[in-house]
């Protein structure tokens, strides 16, 4: 199939823009677009046949659910039932934004989007893209990252375009994302809150507002626990990893860099591909070849920006060894040390 890929300007763009994608939608295809977080690839979230093709488009497995996103608040209350004062409470703090609430689901939406569980994930996403597409659609978008399975997600319209070009419909190109990893999700259908995933919305930030948050056990350490199953079904999946070894180096700065510059300069010696990811702070100090800038540590935002597209470079240059300096896990750190020690296969090393 052949894939339109259409620039869309976030700043500013007009209805007739999204016409052909709404039409897409409308009648079941597969349009990626982005949102504050990551891209998404959409389709109808109440027509059976079009969460097939995103998995199928994918390569994801079909009991990985897929997450709604909606436009406004009658579009939860269309898709999602048991809606407590808690989750009324976060969505009118942080809606529209880069947060998932799952709920017991309506009858409407179907199996298939849900990946055959009871419960629905819904979002509102913020950015202008999305929300118009949704609206000016009038479909509710279920929509995981538009990535194949596995890899990084896409930050970019070309990470789209690399992973799905020929196998949907179209691709609407609105540049570089403002977040760069995926939405917090919060189990709102049980007793008590409870994260399945961290993200840029952190569980401080929740309990400001409706008080304590459980986290799921499977994400609060940093190991793998094979007796431990996350209540995401999305969580247990290997993920964005790149096709070199990457390993995560935890310690002091000097220590870190002393025990890279070892490292790569063995693989060098070999004639083995290195590459390390420092950041602006500390990328003069190394002395491997492929040395990659994931941003500043003065701005935690602009690691989380930067984690997936730097992953995705790696295959480019196919680094077969590669080195990660490792981050504070407070608040967005959380997030971002997650996905790293996923892309790592949990790989630590430390000095
Ligand atoms: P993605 O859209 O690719 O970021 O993936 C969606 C994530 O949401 C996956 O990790 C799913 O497992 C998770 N998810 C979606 N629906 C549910 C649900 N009803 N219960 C638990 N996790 C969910
Ligand atoms: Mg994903």
């Amino acid at each position: 199939m052949d894939t339109i890929v259409q620039r869309v300007n976030p700043e500013y763009f007009q209805d007739k823009e999204l016409e052909k994608a709404c039409q897409i939608l409308q009648s079941g295809g597969l349009v990626a677009f982005p949102t504050e977080t990551v891209y998404g690839l959409g389709g109808n979230a109440l027509l059976e046949e079009a969460s097939h093709k995103i998995y199928t488009a994918k390569g994801r497995p079909s009991d990985n659910p897929l997450i709604v996103h909606i436009a406004d608040m009658d579009g939860l209350y269309d898709v999602a039932d048991k809606i407590s004062e808690k989750a009324l409470a976060l969505a009118e703090a942080f809606w529209p934004g880069p947060l998932t609430m799952i709920f017991e689901k309506k009858e409407k939406v179907p199996l298939s989007t849900t990946g055959g569980l009871s419960t629905v994930a819904v979002r509102m996403p913020s950015h202008p893209v999305a929300a118009e597409l949704i609206r000016q659609s009038g479909v509710y978008i279920a929509a995981p990252s538009a990535n194949t399975s596995g890899r990084p997600s896409p930050t970019k319209a070309e990470h789209v375009i690399e992973d799905l070009q020929g196998k949907i419909d179209m691709i609407l190109d609105g540049g570089a994302v403002g977040i760069g990893i995926e939405s917090t999700i919060v189990d709102m259908s049980g007793e008590k809150p409870m994260i399945l995933r961290p993200g840029y919305i952190t569980k401080v930030m929740m309990e400001e507002v409706i008080g304590e948050v459980d986290v799921d056990k499977a994400i609060l350490s940093m190991e793998p626990k094979t007796n431990i199953v996350a209540k995401a079904p999305g969580m247990k999946y290997r993920h964005y990893a790149p096709k070199g070894k990457l390993a995560i180096v935890e310690g002091d700065i000097d220590s870190v860099v002393a025990k890279i510059n070892q490292l790569t300069e063995l693989h060098e010696k070999e004639h083995v591909k290195a590459a390390v990811i420092a950041t602006e702070e500390s990328k003069r100090l190394y002395q491997c070849k492929n040395v990659y800038s994931i941003g500043s540590r003065k701005s935690e935002g602009s690691i989380a920006a930067g984690l997936y597209d730097i992953l995705r470079l790696m295959d480019q240059i196919g680094a077969e060894y590669i080195y990660a300096e490792s981050f504070s896990e407070d608040t967005l750190g959380h997030a971002i040390m997650n996905r790293l020690f996923k892309a790592a296969g949990y790989h630590r090393i430390q000095v």
